[in-house]
């Protein structure tokens, strides 16, 4: 079966043409923790367990470890890599030229 880029649909003539992206993203976590009482600890269990009653567990999930992974045709891998983070232009520490 043959590869398609998954941002512009292109067809991918082989793997050896492929480009992969794996985008993990997850939640920090404090350097450190209070110390608690157990009974302290036990209560805000609770409390957060309450606050998620009825919420779909896989948006739970989601917001704190989301991975992707796509497969791109190099032309999308420059336009993808070039600003992945999807910066204006002006923000991204570059000047665009009046001319080449
Ligand atoms: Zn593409």
């Amino acid at each position: 079966m043959p590869l398609a880029c998954d941002r512009c649909g292109a067809e991918i003539e082989s793997e050896s043409s492929a480009y992969h992206v794996v985008i993990r993203i997850y939640a920090g976590v404090p350097d450190t923790l209070p110390w608690v009482s157990p009974d302290e600890c036990e209560a805000e269990i609770d409390s957060l367990v309450d606050s998620l009653e009825g919420v779909d567990p896989e948006l739970i999930e989601r917001d704190v470890h989301l991975e992707m992974s796509f497969v791109l045709c190099r032309r999308c891998k420059e336009i993808f890599a070039a600003d992945p983070l999807n910066l204006p232009l002006d923000s991204s520490g570059g000047t665009i030229p009046d001319s080449i």
